[in-house]
């Protein structure tokens, strides 16, 4: 079943090249670490069809199956994939409106940057603060995308997906999708769904959603909860992204990364306790707190900057783990090691890893 049909957009979304279309089997180019060996065959998927049908030979076949967006979020072994891997590179985004709110549906491959600068134009407010994120359309709902006070879960309604156990498409919506803080099913069960196309509900509006984050709140001079202008909340994001090395440049290695390589750790009572009076702690709910994984970090010694060979933590943030050209993914995978075990040992707080890793762990 199909939540509507995906047409061609012949507006400012649009899809950035491949460097290496369908061709090309070094998994480095696809991937924003610029890690990853051999896959050993990679098809570029332009429609629907040709998704289903890439997984449906290798499912088949029983042939490993990798399904890739951006690449913004993966840790790819220096052994690469010994199977299929499916570049969903799918276009088209359609709105209609209803009571004072545009429903947009977005296929998979739309570039995620491209969509929210579009929203913006649009006058579409739920995204804005999710500005700069780098990768596809179709990935945003599986670790749920978040950054400064929003996530994809606040206004996704719906997810077209296949469902490779079944062998059929189906529409799952937001409760069936089982977010969580960077988390979701599509997560859990990283084999069964491939999306599709995401449905989302946006308010019309030229005002922002109310500000949750408190350092966008001061730069953009308003309070916390309070409304502003989405192009100016669109370009306040953007630079403290800048300023953070979260938003993807080529020439600036700082941004060869994944984003951040940790999740926040959320702790119970006694260890939220335990920590220094300074660490930053949040309630979480439940009886549970958050706290920063970059302070931890830091505190651990792991400054900006920190080096080891040609890996690095970010000169930046603190949070992000680059390559500073040359690096393998053991040598990443090295230095998130010293970093996670230096955390347990200084504050006995484990570490939790936010990318995918393909063939290879921490
Ligand atoms: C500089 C930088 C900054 C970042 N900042 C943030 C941030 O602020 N907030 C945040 O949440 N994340 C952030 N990220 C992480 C990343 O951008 C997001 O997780 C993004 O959604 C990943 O999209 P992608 O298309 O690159 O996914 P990929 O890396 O290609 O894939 C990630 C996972 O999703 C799966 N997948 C991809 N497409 C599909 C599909 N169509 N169907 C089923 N599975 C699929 C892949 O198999 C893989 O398991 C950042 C990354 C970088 C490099």
């Amino acid at each position: 079943m199909r939540l509507l049909q995906s047409v061609p957009y012949h507006g400012a979304v649009t899809l950035p090249s491949d460097p290496y279309p369908g061709t090309h089997r070094d998994l480095s180019a696809y991937t924003t670490l610029r890690v990853g060996g051999l896959a050993d065959r990679v098809v570029t998927a332009h429609s629907d069809e040709e998704i289903i049908s890439a997984i449906s030979e290798a499912d088949e076949a029983d042939e490993p199956l990798l399904i890739l967006g951006g690449g913004s979020n993966v840790v790819i072994s220096d052994q690469g994939w010994p199977g299929t891997v499916v570049l969903v590179r799918t276009s088209g985004i359609q709105k209609t409106d209803s009571c004072g709110a545009g429903t947009v549906s977005v296929a998979a491959g739309e570039n995620w940057d491209r969509v929210v600068e579009w929203a913006v134009g649009e006058q579409l407010a739920g995204v804005e603060a999710l500005s700069g994120i780098p990768g596809n359309v179709g990935a945003t709902p599986i670790q749920n995308v978040g950054a400064y006070g929003q996530e994809v879960s606040d206004s996704l309604q719906r997810v077209r997906v296949y469902d490779r156990r079944r062998r059929e498409e189906q529409v799952l919506d937001g409760a069936e999708c089982g977010f969580g803080y960077r988390d979701s099913r599509f997560k859990q069960d990283p084999d069964r769904f491939v999306v599709l196309e995401v449905e989302f509900r946006w308010e019309n509006s030229s005002e922002s959603k109310p500000i949750r984050y408190g350092e966008l709140a001061r730069m953009l001079r308003v309070g916390v909860e309070d409304r502003a202008a989405l192009t100016d909340v669109r370009a306040a994001v953007l630079h403290l992204r800048r300023g953070k090395g979260m938003v993807l440049d080529p020439a600036d290695h700082d941004t060869w990364s994944v984003g951040s390589f940790f999740i926040n750790p959320v702790v119970d009572r006694e260890k939220a306790d335990e920590l220094p009076a300074e660490a930053p702690i949040f309630p979480a709910g439940d009886g549970r707190y958050k706290t920063s994984a970059a302070w931890l970090i830091q505190e651990s010694g792991f400054e900006p900057g920190y080096r080891l060979g040609t890996a690095g933590i970010s000169n930046k943030h603190s949070l992000a783990i680059t390559n500073r050209g040359g690096a393998t993914t053991e040598e990443i995978l090295d230095l998130a090691r010293q970093i996670r075990s230096g955390v347990a040992d200084r504050f006995g707080v484990e570490l939790r890893p936010e990318p995918v890793f393909v063939s290879c762990s921490l």
